[in-house]
Parts: C-alpha cells; sequence; structure tokens
C-alpha cells in the first residue's frame, strides 16, 4: 500500500534511513546496534541509497 500522504512519506523515509546494514550477510539492524543481530558481525554500514 503506497503512502500518499507527504508527511508521512518523509518520516517513513527517514525510519527508513535509520538503520544499519551488515555488510556481510546484509542483515538490518539498528543504528544503536554495535554488532549484526543475525550473524554478529562488526561489519555495519548505515543504509544510505541516496546522498544528496
Ligand atoms: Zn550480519
Amino acid at each position: 500500500m503506497p503512502v500518499t500522504n507527504p508527511e508521512y512519506r518523509a518520516i517513513a523515509r527517514a525510519h527508513i534511513m535509520e538503520k544499519k546494514v551488515c555488510r556481510k550477510c546484509y542483515a538490518t539492524n539498528p543504528v544503536s546496534a554495535k554488532k549484526c543481530r543475525k550473524c554478529r558481525s562488526k561489519e555495519l554500514r548505515m543504509k544510505r541509497s541516496n546522498k544528496k
């Protein structure tokens, strides 16, 4: 279901950005995570696809 309200859309987008992705297994983790919850790797990167 697509979000039509622009305000909600902005919030949703910001929320998606607040994730870390494991470099090894590509699992998403909370920003506060120090290591991957799935494989326990410390190699996490911020999920940021389009940086303007
Ligand atoms: Zn992992």
